[in-house]
C-alpha cells in the first residue's frame, strides 16, 4: 500500500510543524489553515478513516479525543473550538489517514460548507 502524506509525516520523511507526539498519536499544524489555530490530530496506526475504526481501536479513538482536549488547552482555546472529522467522499476527506481537525480562535458558523 502506498504511504499517505500523513504516514510520511509520522515516519519523519517529510517535515511538519509538530505540536504534540506520543506513542499512539501525533498532532501538527495544518499546512492550509482554515482558522488562526488549525491542528490535525492523527493516530500513528494507519486507519484510513473513521469508518475503518474497529472495536479493537476503542482505546485509541478515545485517546485521540483526549489529545484534542489537551492541545486545545495548550493552544489557549478557552473560548471554544470546533473538532471535525471528514469521512469519505461526501465528507470531503482528501487524505486517507484518519485525522481530527481542531479549529479555533475565530467564530465558527453552522451549517458547515
Ligand atoms: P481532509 O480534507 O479532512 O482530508 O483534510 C486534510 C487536511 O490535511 C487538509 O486540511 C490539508 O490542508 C492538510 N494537509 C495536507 N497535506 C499536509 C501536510 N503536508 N502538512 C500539514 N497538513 C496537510
Amino acid at each position: 500500500m502506498n504511504k499517505t502524506i500523513f504516514t510520511k509525516i509520522i515516519c519523519k520523511e517529510i517535515p511538519a510543524d509538530i505540536v504534540y507526539e506520543d506513542n499512539m498519536s501525533l498532532a501538527f499544524k495544518d499546512i492550509n489553515p482554515q482558522a488562526p489555530v488549525h491542528i490535525l490530530v492523527i493516530p500513528k496506526k494507519p486507519i484510513a478513516n473513521l469508518d475503518e475504526g474497529t472495536e479493537e481501536d476503542k482505546t485509541l479513538l478515545g485517546h485521540l479525543l483526549l489529545i484534542v482536549q489537551k492541545i486545545a488547552r495548550k493552544m489557549g482555546l478557552d473560548n471554544g473550538y470546533r473538532v471535525v472529522i471528514n469521512n469519505g467522499n461526501d465528507g470531503g476527506q482528501t487524505v486517507n489517514h484518519l485525522h481530527l481537525h481542531i479549529l479555533g480562535k475565530r467564530q465558527m458558523t453552522w451549517p458547515p460548507g
